[in-house]
């Protein structure tokens, strides 16, 4: 992680060409560079015309880490959310995302694969190995909860027969009523409920992409810590880990929907908006910015979670290929915008 003092971190992971672009040929359009820094060519732009290329060809972005193609998961989970094991075990919220595209690489960041394991998992991971390691003078209790948000409704991925959720504020904070809460001992059995669980997600064909996610995925992990004091007195802390697989970031109008997907794209569009809002709020050092949490359910959920004394990773997923020059644009504009005001 990047300072500690650092509340919002941002990153770009670009993913390998997959077959599909292979097999076009689509040209490298976005990669990183030293310092951080991802490059993005606009293939619109005639690269011959070196004057005019010059101007207008090239965007460079700066984030607090670039990850290209051939970065492990390892790495992208050590920089971007291992530092946030810490806070939340000492009773603080902290919360990731993965944003991007539909095919740009988010659940496999977050989820990944049974030989290749994602955020999700090694952050679990972490969490089962400082019990460990710590369980002579302390007692917790790590449960996790798995649920979508789609179309601003709040499924129970880990229980779909329970219908759609409630969402709560009361005295404790925010809660979704009757939401499952597992408990989980082993990287396999998390694993194992996680790949159930995102059986489960609202995937639909679209015309762009067959497995497109119009939910977002959210995994909810609370650590209760009971720390053993003298005298038979107790200490309790209990801190959140959000680790969150956006739904597709790609606009309504480039999947030519109509009805129900446009209503669907209505929704993600309007929740990212949200989102985006309350992270640039967040940024604004003077405080004075009038935080909207009210607007989506997404934010609303995570109304205890971004700001204070949380932490707040973004991770932007891009292709580099040309094929996605679009929606690459507008991930890297937005992961931006989330750092500036
Ligand atoms: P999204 O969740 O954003 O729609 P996926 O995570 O499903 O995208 O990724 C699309 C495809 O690309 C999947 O087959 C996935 O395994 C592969 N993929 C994504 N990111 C990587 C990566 N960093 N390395 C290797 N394969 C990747
Ligand atoms: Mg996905």
């Amino acid at each position: 992680m990047k300072g500690t003092e650092q509340n919002l971190t941002v990153a770009v992971r670009i993913r390998p060409h997959n077959d599909q672009e292979k097999l076009l040929g689509a040209g490298t359009i976005a990669y990183e560079v030293e310092n951080n820094m991802v490059v993005l060519l606009d293939p619109t732009e005639d690269p011959d015309d070196i004057l005019r290329a010059n101007r207008t060809r090239e965007k460079r972005y700066v984030f607090d880490y670039a990850f290209g193609p051939n970065t492990t998961q390892a790495e992208v989970y050590e920089k971007t959310t291992k530092g946030l094991i810490e806070n939340v075990i000492n009773g603080y919220n902290a919360t990731v995302f993965a944003y991007g595209a539909t095919g740009a690489g988010k659940t496999y960041t977050m989820l990944g694969r049974d030989d290749n394991i994602g955020i999700m998992a090694l952050a679990l991971n972490d969490l089962f190995l400082e019990m460990e390691r710590t369980k002579n003078h302390m007692v917790y209790k790590v449960k996790m909860s798995y649920l979508e948000i789609y179309n601003e409704m709040i499924r129970d991925l880990l229980d779909p027969s329970l219908g759609y959720l409630e969402l709560r504020e009361d005295a404790k904070g925010v809660q979704i009523a009757n939401l499952s809460e597992v408990e989980a001992s082993t990287t396999e059995e998390v694993m194992e409920k996680l790949t159930q669980g995102n059986a489960e997600r609202t995937q639909e064909p679209t015309a762009a992409n067959k497995t497109s996610s119009r939910s977002h995925a959210i995994l909810q992990v609370t650590v209760r810590q009971t720390h053993r004091l003298p005298g038979n007195k107790k200490n309790i802390r209990c801190g959140k880990l959000f680790l969150i697989d956006l739904a597709g970031s790609e606009r309504a109008s480039n999947t030519h929907n109509r009805g129900k997907r446009m209503v669907e794209g209505a929704h993600i569009n309007r929740s990212l908006l949200a989102l985006g809002n309350c992270i640039n709020a967040l940024c604004d050092k003077n405080g004075s910015r009038y935080v909207n949490y009210r607007d989506s359910k997404l934010t609303r959920l995570l109304k205890d979670s971004l700001g204070g004394n949380c932490k707040t990773v973004m991770i932007a997923h891009t292709s580099p290929a040309s094929l996605h020059f679009e929606e690459s644009r507008n991930t890297l504009l937005y992961a931006d915008r989330a750092k500036h005001i």
